[in-house]
């Protein structure tokens, strides 16, 4: 080789610069595979053996402790290519240069640069041009095979595992709450507060059938979440953090708590920049599960419902709507109406009015994508007091059991909440007495270490007051909402179903879960009147009537009685004279405010009110045209007659235009012996 290395080498590829690409792909390695860093130092030598000088010879070694399987986040590797891209390479050195990249892909763009700039590549077999064919196939060949090491090593590796882990017996990292025991078993965590708050996450979903409102209420109570810390310095060490969405969801969704051993419920994909995303695998698709393998938090059927209740919560949020688990807003038939016209689950639009916030049932129909219009919309203020009032009429014997039911729970959670809480000032108490003993233990004279203690003891004290300062808060807080007197008030209520419904400081999500325990749904339907049939569980129905509600022109409609007064006035005064004399008596539009004429008018024209000076005329008074036409004589000698008081006459309008009451003319002008005229404007036809 060496003959044959020396042509290779000429005095071009001397003038440029030799590149020692040096590798370990994990830090691991770095540490402890010296030798082959070491190996790879001493290429170092060759190169300066085959002629180049020391100084040029250019160590890269920014890689140490990263995987060569792709070029991604590897800037030493990408930091050659652009040498030798640029020219500047004489030769590259690399112990297995086939190693400088394992991914193939990465390695043969590297052979075609060096073919193009005529670098030569060096490791320890051999020097090889990739500018010849036989080098280049070689080289290539070296490729090839690393990868396929790669993949073989890889292989067998996950063999090992799955074969364990179909066993059982694969070590996995679990899920806080449970650790392996010193024998390796599975265990619940002997950490009582551990256990007792993965226990409350689990009571608390299966209370209110949401994580939203688990990790509200864990909020509310100030209660923490553990976790184990998963690297670092203070790897498997116990942190406590507010709960999460993601990890509440993560813990419902885990089966290890319901005692089954699981493995392979996710998988890595590669994206196209290189990075992995996680990917959940359906069930079915999971390498192992073998349930009743430790102990359990949950048992595997409150895991199957717990897994169908998330389903069920997606799908409210879904195209096909069904029953989601009770929320905060007023109405509340939300969840259980069902549209009487197609089938649907109807949802719930809220608006604002004055008086709060109003519910409409509102069905947006099968043809929702197809932008069909609404199938039908329904005010639910009525609706929901019918179906109070049912609940409250109907389910008396069911009420105590009920009413007790919830008193005992909201009574269990404030006990237990304080009782947890507590936990958390006898973990801090413990930790402050550990770092005192900590302290106490150490020699005074070395001050470094008793400093550093002491600081920590301070710590921990300062985290202890803060602790108890938090509990005595919360349980003030407590004692607030239910001080004895309070109490005693709350279980008379308990005994009563109505009360409890009626009391305004129930919070209306009670009310609907209060519901849900009673009702199956509610079928609406908007026709002349509201139908609305009530589907009780256990199979009963009862089916109400109700009017339709008033539509907003008809709520701002003048009142009946207001119309009446309105008609009996207009027999003696005209419009401006009504809505004085209305005003006067205290009466208001339907909208609620004082009358005008133009208010007066509208009432007239809407309810068709004859006003005052239709009235006149059909009891025969006469227009100043007719008197002209029967008395023949001018307008301004009627007015002089009137105003001497030969003429019986009145003002019919606002305008001030007067009427005469001649009965001798009038029976001319109904048998026609006079020209007609016409009644209502007065003007000759
Ligand atoms: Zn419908």
């Amino acid at each position: 080789m060496s003959t044959e290395a020396h042509q290779k080498v000429t005095a071009g590829h001397l003038k440029r610069n030799a590149y020692l690409y040096v590798r370990q792909s994990t830090m691991r390695q770095v540490f402890e595979n010296t030798e082959s860093t070491d190996r790879q130092y001493a290429l170092r030598q060759r190169a300066i053996a085959l002629g180049w000088p020391s100084g040029q010879v250019i160590v890269i070694d920014s890689d140490l402790g990263q995987s060569g399987a792709s070029a991604v986040d590897r800037e030493g590797f990408q930091q050659l290519v652009a040498e030798v891209g640029m020219g500047r390479a004489g030769i590259v050195l690399g112990l297995e240069v086939s190693r400088l990249a394992r991914n193939s892909a990465d390695w043969h763009r590297l052979l075609e640069i060096c073919a193009l700039t005529s670098t030569l590549i060096l490791d320890e077999d051999g020097i090889y041009d990739p500018a010849h064919f036989n080098d280049r196939l070689l080289l290539g060949l070296k490729g090839t095979m690393s990868e396929a090491e790669l993949h073989v090593l890889r292989a067998r590796l996950r063999g090992g595992l799955l074969n364990k882990a179909r066993r059982g017996e694969l070590r996995c990292r679990l899920p806080v709450g449970l650790v392996y025991d010193a024998a390796g078993h599975v265990v619940l965590d002997p950490d009582k507060q551990v256990q007792e708050t993965v226990h409350l996450l689990f009571e608390t979903f299966a209370r209110t059938g949401s994580l939203r409102a688990t990790i509200k209420y864990f909020r509310q109570q100030s209660l923490l979440f553990p976790a184990r810390v998963a690297a670092g310095a203070h790897k498997d060490e116990l942190a406590w953090a507010p709960l999460s969405l993601g990890r509440a969801c993560s813990a419902v969704h885990n089966p290890w708590y319901a005692g089954a051993y699981a493995f392979g419920r996710g998988r890595w994909r590669k994206q196209p920049d290189g990075r992995y995303r996680h990917e959940r695998l359906p069930r079915d698709q999971w390498h192992v599960l073998i349930r009743d393998a430790h102990p359990a938090y949950i048992s595997w059927q409150e895991y199957e419902r717990y897994e169908q209740q998330l389903r069920e919560s997606a799908k409210a949020l879904g195209f096909e709507r069904n029953a989601g688990p009770a929320r905060e807003g007023p109405a509340l038939l939300q969840g259980h109406a069902v549209c009487g016209l197609c089938g649907s689950r109807m949802n719930v639009h809220y608006y604002i009015r004055k008086d709060g916030m109003i519910p409409n049932y509102v069905c947006v129909g099968r043809g929702r994508l197809f932008g069909d219009p609404l199938c039908q919309s329904i005010q639910g203020v009525e609706i929901d007091a019918a179906v109070g009032q049912l609940l409250v009429d109907a389910i008396t014997p069911m009420a105590l059991d009920l009413a007790l039911a919830v008193q005992q729970e909201i009574t269990a959670r404030l006990d237990e909440a304080d009782r947890l809480r507590h936990r958390q000032v006898e973990r801090a108490q413990y930790e402050a007495d550990a770092a005192r003993q900590r302290y106490m233990r150490v020699d005074p004279a070395n001050r470094l270490v008793a400093d550093s203690l002491e600081a920590d003891w301070n710590f921990k004290l300062r985290a202890l007051a803060d602790a108890q300062e938090d509990y005595q808060r919360r349980r003030a807080a407590d004692r607030l909402i239910v001080d004895e007197q309070e109490r005693q008030r709350i279980l008379a209520l308990a005994t009563d179903f109505p009360a409890v419904w009626r009391d305004p400081n129930t919070p209306q999500r009670e009310r609907k879960r209060m519901l849900a325990l009673l009702i199956e749904d509610v079928t609406l339907i908007k026709q002349r009147e509201i139908t609305a049939a009530v589907r009780f569980r256990g199979g009963a129905t009862t089916t109400l009537t109700l009017p339709r509600p008033l539509t907003a022109q008809q709520m701002r409609a003048t009142h009946e009685d207001v119309r009446r007064h309105i008609e009996g006035l207009l027999d003696e005064y005209t419009d401006a004279q009504v809505a004085r004399i209305l005003n006067e008596r205290g009466m208001r539009t339907g909208a609620g405010d004082a009358f005008g004429t133009v208010s007066v008018k509208w009432v007239r024209r809407s309810a068709k009110i004859k006003c005052l000076k239709e009235r006149l005329v059909e009891e025969g008074w006469l227009t100043v045209k007719q008197v002209s036409a029967y008395m023949g004589i001018t307008r301004s000698a009627i007015n002089k007659r009137r105003v001497q008081g030969k003429l019986q006459a009145r003002i019919c309008n606002d305008h001030g235009q007067w009427l005469y009451w001649m009965p001798e003319a009038k029976a001319m002008f109904s048998s026609g012996k006079l020209k007609s005229v016409s009644s209502t404007t007065g003007d000759a036809v």
